[in-house]
């Protein structure tokens, strides 16, 4: 990492201050779970599977503009009605869809399973979003302002750690930062409060309670799908407590199990889908709501009856977080369409002045790589060795790692046929302004210049076939940070970490 650029902030620590800054976080992450399941060359000696450790996080929460933070916070109610609507624009998915899928097969797969349930006829009208809209604040002639990096509409994670995450922060600067030596830089920080956790599951509660009584006869449940040997659980179990809590049963199953553990029976014209719990199997409940914590990429599909298991989840009667519809919203093509200069796709899905123009200024320049006029002229920065250096290329993927940054573009166009070149975007590079702050992972410390991103939750239930919403709410936020040398910014990927927001 960078050095930090000067300033105050972080404090200089001696190494006393270091150790004891460091144990107290150790034992309140877990404590508080705030924590991941160890990587492979832990989890090697551990068998038993026993071991949990620290997620990775700041010492000190970052500062972040209150402007900027209030702005991302004030939107999202917009930003779920626009995806919700882009959901229920299947005509407008379609096209974009075709303009893919002939260089990705996994949107090419995910759209067969939806024409397959839309040709029999589906049976659940409504849908859930847990969403995340992502962004980093940028500098221009206009000052600082947010910029959208991605909206993410399956498996948004980090809301059950996020607001542990800023807990923990609170509880430093309640108790450990005033005794620091030198505490100025860290006294009296505003520090918003996070309900991400009850927040995603409140969204998850209000589809449970829309779903109703089970026509089956059973007792209604959430069911978690999730990643086998997944490391990020504690997040995605805070989430199912608080909804235990609020009166829903919660199962996890593997997606990969999909089949073996759930039926639809074939004489029940209303298609409810029977989870079959593994240790009493005379006892069943009807699932109320799928929540996907899987499914979103390809590795979740190795085999064809994976897409078997999607194909049954997706015509069952259960509420579907997401439904394939609502999957595709999310793909990055959609994010292009809506954000390339001079286009109006924006006011398709938007009505609302105020809205559209506070949505719009999100937006930075994002173009297509296809052979229209507009992607004729992005192919031309795309394999410019110059000018490919302000620009991300994205191909329609989730869950980090997939991308390809400035030099790397032209090297990743190079290995492909110019007719898939199409199924990328190209966008132009936020650079936020330096911060510094000092990461815990893994035990080690990291100091140096970072970069945040504030992700924003929000919660959205709606009818595909009617307008309007039946729950429609912001809920709390995300800020994760990364080394400022690290293109990508994944905590689960390794290289980003939890923070929280000391408003500025
Ligand atoms: P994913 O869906 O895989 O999370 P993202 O679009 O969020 O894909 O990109 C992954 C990471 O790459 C982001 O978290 C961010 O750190 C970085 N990144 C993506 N787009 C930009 C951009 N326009 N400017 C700067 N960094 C970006
Ligand atoms: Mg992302
Ligand atoms: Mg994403």
């Amino acid at each position: 990492m960078a050095p930090p650029p000067g300033g105050s902030f972080p404090p200089a620590l001696d190494a006393l201050e270091q150790e004891n800054l460091v144990q107290v976080i150790k034992d309140w992450s877990i404590a508080n779970g705030l924590a991941v399941r160890p990587p492979p060359a832990i989890a090697g000696n551990d068998p038993d599977g026993i071991l949990a450790i620290n997620a990775p996080v700041t010492l000190f929460p970052s500062p972040f503009p209150k402007a900027c933070f209030a702005q991302a916070k004030g939107i999202q109610q917009a930003y779920n009605e626009l995806y919700a609507n882009i959901s229920r624009d299947e005509g407008f998915l379609s096209a974009l869809v075709q303009e893919v899928a002939g260089g990705d097969d996994f949107i090419a797969n995910l759209w067969d399973v939806h024409l397959r349930v839309k040709k029999e006829g589906y049976v659940q009208n409504l849908s859930l979003g847990l969403f995340r809209s992502d962004y980093m604040v940028h500098h221009d002639s206009e000052g600082l302002q947010i910029k959208q990096v991605e909206f993410n509409t399956i498996a948004s994670s980090f809301g059950g750690l996020s607001s542990q995450a800023s807990l923990l922060h609170k509880h430093l600067a309640a108790t450990e930062f005033p005794l620091l030596q030198k505490p100025s830089a860290v006294s009296n920080l505003d520090l918003p409060d996070n309900n991400s956790t009850t927040g995603l599951a409140a969204g998850l509660k209000a589809a449970y309670d829309a779903y109703g009584s089970s026509p089956s006869g059973h007792p209604t449940c959430v069911v978690f799908l999730v990643q086998d040997g997944e490391r990020n659980i504690f997040d995605q179990r805070h989430l199912e407590y608080a909804l235990t809590r609020s009166g829903a049963p919660v199962f996890r199953l593997p997606f990969s199990q999909i089949l073996s553990r759930t039926s639809i029976p074939t004489s029940d014209p209303l298609r409810p889908l029977l989870y079959h719990t593994p240790h009493n199997p005379s006892l069943t409940f009807e699932v109320a709501v799928a929540y996907l914590r899987a499914g979103y990429g390809p590795g979740d599909y190795p085999s064809r009856s994976a897409w078997e298991a999607r194909y049954h989840l997706e015509r069952s009667r259960t509420i579907a977080c997401p439904t394939i519809l609502t999957q595709l919203a999310g793909m990055k093509k959609v994010q292009q369409v809506l954000a390339t200069p001079g286009s109006s796709t924006l006011e398709r899905f938007l009505t609302d002045p105020d809205s559209l123009s506070a949505v719009r200024h999100t937006f930075t320049n994002i173009f297509p790589l296809d052979n229209t006029p507009a992607g004729l002229e992005a192919r031309k920065l795309a394999t410019d060795p110059e000018a490919c250096q302000r620009y991300v290329m994205k191909p329609q993927r989730e869950g980090g790692g997939n991308n390809f940054y400035r030099g790397a573009i032209p090297k990743r166009l190079r290995t492909i046929p110019e007719s898939h070149w199409g199924a990328h975007i190209l966008m132009e590079l936020i650079t936020p302004p330096p911060v510094a702050n000092v990461i815990l992972r893994n035990g080690k410390l990291e100091q140096g210049g970072v970069i945040c991103e504030l992700g924003v939750y929000g919660t959205c239930l709606w009818d595909q076939n009617a307008t309007g919403f039946l729950h429609n709410e912001e809920s709390g936020y995300l800020l994760r940070t990364k080394g400022d040398q690290s293109e990508e910014g994944g905590v689960a990927a390794g290289y980003g970490c939890m923070d929280s927001v000391a408003l500025v």
